[in-house]
């Protein structure tokens, strides 16, 4: 019998009746979206979660970067990673910034600081890194050289929801952070997302601009565009975060058991785990040494399909190689992003995923 197929992520559910519950005030009030109650009471819970001062809560979470970069009067050039989703670099692009893309360091796939000054031009407004699969930027490193050259920080952080850095909410570092609800994320709100910053004063033009730019019913100061997160998903929120902590911790048993099984295999590179660091295990990114392990990724990923297995291959291709993209960068500006990037595969990971299971994807890949 052919088994169950298993994909790479599955949405988190909450009980029905508890969402049932939470959505039934909004037939007594009519009141579907445009920062109602939930709204309101999910931006102070999101609020205490991620231990941030200040918030803007959003449709999701490419609205919310396009929005913050706009928010901050951005121009000319932005230093950025070649390694992430496409919604970065789109974001990037359609407020007409040019990215200039910087490598990245093997040990954790965020941006190579080392890197960073000689790409600095008199062009240069902001440096927009990721923190991806939740490992955390080198933040000193960059808050320095940001000062140092008068920059703008924004950070997606689109994979961190809930990861703090020795008691810190990993949102309160640079100037803004950009995190993503999105169904596939380790907590979502459907589709949604959230802008975090340092400066109260913020919050005012940040909401006007996910509104259209209305600040009051005659008066549209700026072109805004409408990134509202609704009540449905304000509600979504409330239910999930109820539920957070638990599917973290049970993640994690998931994530030690890759390990476990894949620690210390000639040729399988897995991603070190820092110190002090509150983890969400949001991913699991393995790489194939093709040479050493005798397997290439690829090779791998179609045993694991044959098999019903769903991998994923995140970041793959990398953002310079997208058809949108491809011959207005050169190549080979970003070497260790490109091998990284054809070696990862991200490996099943949700809270529900059974630990037996787990031994059998890694049987399948140690084949
Ligand atoms: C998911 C994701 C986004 C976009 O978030 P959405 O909520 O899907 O719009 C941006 N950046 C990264 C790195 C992501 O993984």
């Amino acid at each position: 019998m052919q088994n169950k197929a298993i994909p790479v992520t599955r949405s988190s559910m909450p009980p029905i009746e508890e969402y049932i519950r939470e959505i039934q005030p909004i037939w007594d009030s009519a009141r579907l979206t445009n920062m109602g109650p939930l709204h309101q009471q999910f931006e102070k819970a999101a609020a205490d979660y991620l231990a941030v001062d200040n918030i803007s809560l959003f449709a999701n979470g490419h609205l919310a970067l396009e929005i913050a970069i706009q928010s901050l009067g951005l121009t000319g050039e932005v230093i950025t990673t070649p390694f992430t989703f496409v919604s970065t670099t789109h974001a990037i692009r359609r407020n007409n910034l040019q990215p200039v893309f910087c490598d990245i360091d093997p040990e954790d796939c965020t941006i190579d600081v080392s890197l960073l000054e000689r790409l600095i031009s008199e062009k240069t407004s902001a440096i927009i890194p990721v923190h991806v699969y939740g490992n955390i930027c080198d933040t000193a490193a960059i808050e320095s050289i940001a000062k140092k050259y008068h920059l703008k920080v924004i950070y997606d952080a689109a994979h961190c929801f809930g990861i703090k850095v020795n008691d810190r909410g990993i949102g309160t570092f640079g100037d803004i952070s950009m995190f993503s609800f999105h169904a596939t994320k380790v907590f979502h709100t459907i589709e949604g997302g959230a802008l975090t910053y340092g400066k109260a004063s913020y919050k005012v033009n940040l909401e006007h601009l996910k509104n259209f730019g209305f600040t009051s019913p005659e008066l549209v100061e700026a072109v805004g565009t409408n990134a509202k997160m609704n009540e449905f998903q304000a509600a979504m929120g409330l239910c999930n975060l109820r539920h957070l902590d638990e599917e973290i911790v049970k993640r994690k048993a998931v994530a030690e058991r890759y390990r476990q099984n894949l620690a210390g295999i000639k040729g399988i590179k897995l991603l070190p785990e820092k110190r002090g660091i509150r983890q969400n295990y949001a991913y699991f990114p393995v790489f194939f040494e093709p040479i050493i392990f005798g397997k290439t990724r690829n090779q791998v990923f179609a045993d694991l399909a044959i098999n019903n297995i769903i991998a994923r291959k995140y970041f793959y291709p990398l953002i310079t190689d997208l058809q949108c993209y491809r011959g207005i960068y050169s190549i080979t500006d970003t070497p260790v992003a490109r091998t990284m990037a054809d070696q990862v595969m991200t490996l099943p990971m949700y809270a529900d995923l059974d630990l037996k299971e787990v031994d059998r994807i890694c049987g399948y890949i140690l084949a």
